[in-house]
């Protein structure tokens, strides 16, 4: 097994790879080292197991992944999805997003109606989920958490990586094939945990088909920017790839009207990209997208707070706010006031806290606004 993880690794995109079956079924499915989408069974949903580490003491971080395959001809001529949720453990309004499209292209699939290629991975940190925390978490050096979502596209071991570094190696090379099974990608996230927030994407409209992708979203707030290095989504952009990241509400809380809202912009996405053949099939014009509730953001201020204590905050997701604002205040715990909060900037509220526990330092609150005449 390690020979063939090392041999995918060395593949990494130059060369089209193949799928490497370990032998292993686990769960009823089958673990692969590596994933070549052209091995994948057309017209058929296949779900793996692949190991993307292996913890101290050797057990397997299994991910599960989901490949749809289309018609065979569709193998080199369709459009190639990438959909990947809760590369942060905690956040998980993005699973049942592509746990519901999978579900519901299945006859789509079957019957020969699907356009290209969906890699679907519903828990990209099943570390994370354990730890119930965003990041993951690595035992050596008495154990610390890593960020996943700013280590892509990854280090190998042999490179100088650790085994988070590995992690992302493997599922960028192994399962991503270094872009040759991906050419467009929604990376799908929630808040922090103790924060509210709407329906929104980031997005850098630099490269081009990111803002279509953005725009399909029909989201509450679209923040352009061009992404946190080492995240999923500027990884894929950096290959040329247009992706976004999708907020989808809060963490640990199933927020169903936003989980249907992700969801829907997918099928619109499949209908945009011809992928869904049973839907674009007499279509001539482009889908047509509603931005009458999208606000297109180019600024970002981040409202700190200066004291430890106890946090009261008057706010709601997309308020307007005006810069100086009275907007609440932190108490010590006799409950006197150490510090009254105003607002940083004037613009929407993008998300604001809601755990009343708040440390010196700390974002409490981000506002949006557009500082250009981008909208
Ligand atoms: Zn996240």
């Amino acid at each position: 097994m390690m020979k063939s993880i090392f041999a995918g690794a060395l593949m990494g995109g130059l060369v089209l790879g193949q799928t490497n079956f370990t032998g292993d079924i686990l769960h009823g499915y089958p673990v692969i080292s590596a994933l070549d989408i052209a091995d994948v069974p057309a017209n058929t949903i296949s779900r793996y197991w692949i190991s993307a580490a292996q913890a101290q003491g050797g057990l397997d971080y299994f991910v599960p992944v989901f490949v749809a395959r289309g018609t065979n001809s569709s193998l080199t001529t369709g459009r190639k999805l990438s959909l990947s949720a809760s590369i942060h453990g905690d956040e998980l309004n993005g699973i049942p997003v592509v746990q519901r499209v999978f579900a519901s292209i299945n006859e789509t699939v079957a019957s020969g109606g699907l356009n290209g290629t969906i890699i679907g991975v519903p828990t990209m940190n099943p570390n994370g989920n354990i730890h119930n925390q965003p990041n993951f978490y690595t035992s050596s050096d008495n154990g610390y958490y890593n960020n996943l979502n700013r280590l892509m596209p990854g280090t190998s071991v042999e490179e100088g990586g650790d085994l988070a570094d590995a992690y992302d190696f493997t599922i960028w090379n192994n399962l991503w094939g270094n872009t040759s099974n991906v050419d467009i990608a929604v990376d799908l996230h929630t808040l922090s945990i103790g924060s509210n927030g709407p329906f929104w994407a980031y997005a850098d409209f630099a490269l081009p088909g990111v803002q279509r992708l953005a725009e399909l979203a029909q989201p509450d707030i679209i923040k352009i920017d061009s992404g946190e290095p080492g995240s999923v989504e500027t990884t894929w952009v950096g290959h040329n790839v247009p992706a976004i990241t999708l907020e989808i509400g809060p963490a640990k809380i199933w927020n169903r009207t936003l989980i249907t809202r992700a969801e829907n912009f997918i099928y619109r996405l499949m209908d945009d990209l011809y992928m869904d053949t049973t839907k674009a099939a007499n279509r001539t014009d482009p889908v047509v997208v509603d931005l009458s509730a999208t606000y297109k953001a180019t600024n970002l201020t981040k409202l700190r707070a200066m004291h430890s204590g106890w946090i009261e905050m008057d706010l709601t997701p997309l308020q307007d706010v005006t810069e100086g604002e009275v907007i609440g205040n932190i108490y010590n715990s006799w409950g006197d006031v150490l510090e009254e909060l105003t607002a940083p900037a004037t613009g929407k509220v993008l998300t604001v806290n809601f755990d009343p526990a708040v440390e010196k330092g700390a974002g409490v609150l981000d506002i949006v606004y557009n500082a250009t005449s981008t909208e």
